[in-house]
């Protein structure tokens, strides 16, 4: 890091303190040449790209948005707002950058939004997951969905 005050090329650390979660490293730093003393903050830079492999193996960027409008193609015509949708896009965009890694595969996303799906919308969640969602069988599927209205029964309360 090059000293603000003289432009030395280089400085020593001499204390390093992790601030907000983690999240941003604070060094108190010191300039060998002019003795300046100052404080450099480093955020954790997320990968700017992530890209999606689809199952033919072709590569395309991760685009959010075109997360948003799959849920929002499942959630028609239900009671679900575009916002908690939005909530859960930016969620799953979290996450997956958080994972650190510059490739996903496209089934992983498609897991996740079923996943979101589910706790939002159980009617958004079996309209996704038939359309997106290898079920390797039809007897899968039909667990997969008494399993859902198995848990609607006992949640009725909440309505
Ligand atoms: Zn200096």
């Amino acid at each position: 890091m090059r000293c603000p005050k003289c432009n030395y090329e280089d400085s020593r650390v001499i204390e390093t303190r992790s601030v907000e979660n983690g999240g941003v490293i604070r060094r108190r730093r010191e300039c060998p040449g002019c003795g300046n003393r100052f404080t450099t903050y480093e955020r954790l830079e997320r990968n700017k790209v992530l890209l999606v492999v689809k199952k033919d193996g072709r590569r395309e960027v991760f685009d959010k948005q075109k997360v948003l409008r799959g849920m929002v193609r499942a959630c028609e015509k239900l009671p679900v707002s575009l916002e908690t949708l939005e909530n859960a896009a930016s969620s799953i965009e979290e996450e997956l950058f958080g994972m650190g890694v510059g490739e996903v595969p496209s089934s992983l996303i498609g897991d996740m939004v079923a996943n979101s799906l589910k706790e939002i919308d159980h009617v958004a969640y079996v309209r996704f997951a038939s359309v997106y969602r290898e079920f390797t069988d039809l007897q899968n599927f039909i667990e997969e969905i008494s399993k859902l209205l198995r848990k609607e029964e006992g949640g009725k309360d909440r309505q």
